[in-house]
C-alpha cells in the first residue's frame, strides 16, 4: 500500500539521521530505582523532581479520592463533569498563587498541552500578536499556531530583540510568551525585564512554569515566588504532573482571565474532566509542597545539584549548570548523544539522549534531571559514569 510505504521510508529516513524515537517499558513506580525492560537502573530522567510520584500519602489520597468520587468524572466540566475535589484544588492553587497575581483564581486542566492551547487560543484572538521566547516549549508553539495570532520569535532571554519588536507592534492585545524555567536548559527566563516590558507595553505576560513549580520559591510556589513578582499583566501555566508528582495543569489569573477561558477555551470546554481522585491526590501533594517535607526536599535537591557540579570534571562534553533540578550536558550531534546515552545505559544509567526538534540541531544533549529521591551515592556514581565516558570520547580516534 503506497501510503504504509511513503511512512517506512521516512522513518527509514528519521533511522539515517539518529531521529528515531522509541520507548522504554517500566515495571515500577517512578524512583531513581526503576526496572525497566526487566532490568534495574538508576534513572536521571524523570520530571519527579521532588520524589512524590510514588509518595505513600499521595497514593492514598488518590485511592481515597476513587472510593469518595469513583473512577471517572463522565463529563466535561461545563456538563456535570466539576467535582467538589476540583473546586477544592482550583481554591488551593488560587490561594498559593494570590501573593502575585490581582483578584487571583485558578482553573484545573487535564494537561499541560491542553492549557497552554487553551491561553493562547483564548486570549490571542485575530488582532493579536504573540512574541514567543525562541526555546519555549512545543505546546506553547501549537497553541500560538492555534490562535491564529501574528507570532515573533525573539532570541533566547534576548530583551533588546522583544523590546524592538513590542515598539513596532499595531496589535490590539499583545502576549509575551516564555517558559519560567526552560525545559532542556534548565536555565531561567529573565522574569523581571519581561514583566516590565509586559507592563510598558500593555502586554500580557504568560510564564509557563511546568519545571518551577513545587522546586522554585521558599514555598514551592515557582518562578513567581522565586523572583519575586506581583502583577495584575501575569498569566500563569504550572504543570501538576512533574514536581508534583500527580497529573495535570493550572491557569492561574486575574478571576476576569479565568472566567473568559471557562467561557472560550475550546480545550477546557470540549474536553473530559480529569478524575476528581487526581484532584483529591494533589490537594495532598500541595500540602506536602508547602510544608516542611517540601523544604527539605528542595534543599536536598539543591545539594544534590551543587554536588554533581563539584563531581564532573568534563573535557570533551559541557555541563551547563543550572539553579534548577535541569542539569543538561552538551555534546552537539544526535549519534554523540545516542552513543554516550547507550554508555551510560550499559553502566546501569538511565539519562535521555535529546535531540532535534526537542532543541536546535548541533545541540544534542543528555538531559539529566535531579530528584529529591536521589542520594548523594546516586550522583556520585552519575558524575563517575559521566566523567569515565567524557575521557573515553576524548581518546577515540
Ligand atoms: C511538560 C511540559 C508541558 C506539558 O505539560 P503536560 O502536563 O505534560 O502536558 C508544558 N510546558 C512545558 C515547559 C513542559 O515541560
Amino acid at each position: 500500500m503506497q501510503l504504509l510505504d511513503t511512512l517506512q521510508a521516512s522513518l527509514r529516513e528519521l533511522d539515517a539521521q539518529h531521529l528515531r524515537r522509541r520507548r522504554r517499558t517500566t515495571e515500577s513506580p517512578c524512583a531513581p530505582h526503576v526496572r525497566v525492560d526487566g532490568r534495574d537502573m538508576l534513572a536521571f530522567c524523570s520530571n519527579d523532581y521532588l520524589g512524590l510520584a510514588a509518595h505513600p500519602a499521595i497514593s492514598a489520597a488518590l485511592a481515597e479520592g476513587a472510593a469518595r468520587y469513583g473512577a471517572g468524572s463522565g463529563a466535561s466540566h461545563l456538563i456535570s463533569g466539576h467535582s467538589r475535589a476540583h473546586a477544592q484544588l482550583e481554591e488551593r492553587l488560587a490561594a498559593m498563587l494570590a501573593p502575585h497575581l490581582e483578584q487571583a483564581r485558578a482553573l484545573y486542566f487535564c494537561t499541560g498541552y491542553m492549557a497552554n492551547l487553551a491561553v493562547l487560543g483564548a486570549l490571542a484572538g485575530q488582532d493579536a500578536e504573540i512574541f514567543s521566547e525562541s526555546l519555549n516549549h512545543a505546546s506553547l508553539i501549537d497553541g500560538a499556531r492555534l490562535a491564529r495570532a501574528r507570532v515573533q520569535i525573539y532570541p533566547h532571554a534576548d530583551t533588546q530583540t522583544l523590546t524592538r519588536q513590542l515598539a513596532a507592534s499595531r496589535a490590539g492585545t499583545r502576549l509575551i510568551v516564555s517558559d519560567g524555567v526552560f525545559s532542556m536548559d534548565g536555565d531561567i527566563a529573565p522574569l523581571r525585564e519581561l514583566l516590565a516590558l509586559a507592563e510598558r507595553h500593555g502586554a500580557w505576560l504568560v510564564i509557563d512554569d511546568a519545571h518551577g513549580f513545587g522546586v522554585l520559591g521558599e514555598h514551592g510556589h515557582g518562578v513567581l515566588e522565586h523572583a519575586g513578582l506581583r502583577s495584575p499583566h501575569l498569566v500563569l501555566m504550572g504543570t501538576l504532573g512533574k514536581a508534583a508528582g500527580v497529573a495535570g495543569a493550572f491557569v492561574a489569573a486575574h478571576a476576569t482571565v479565568i472566567d473568559w477561558l471557562v467561557n472560550r477555551a475550546r480545550p477546557y470546554i470540549f474536553s473530559t474532566a480529569a478524575a476528581p481522585a487526581q484532584a483529591h491526590a494533589l490537594l495532598a501533594s500541595l500540602d506536602l509542597i508547602e510544608g516542611s517535607d517540601g523544604r527539605r526536599r528542595r534543599a536536598h535537591l539543591r545539594t544534590l545539584t551543587q554536588q554533581l557540579q563539584a563531581r564532573l570534571g568534563l573535557r570533551q562534553w559541557r555541563h551547563q549548570p543550572t539553579p534548577t533540578a535541569i542539569q543538561p550536558v552538551l555534546l552537539g550531534e544526535n549519534a554523540q548523544a545516542l552513543h554516550a546515552a547507550a554508555g551510560l545505559e550499559r553502566l546501569g544509567l538511565w539519562v535521555p539522549a535529546i535531540r532535534p526538534p526537542t532543541v536546535p540541531a548541533g545541540t544534542a544533549r543528555l538531559r539529566v534531571t535531579l530528584s529529591a529521591a536521589h542520594t548523594a551515592a546516586d550522583v556520585d556514581r552519575l558524575a563517575a559514569a559521566l566523567n569515565q565516558l567524557d575521557s573515553e570520547a576524548g581518546h577515540a580516534p
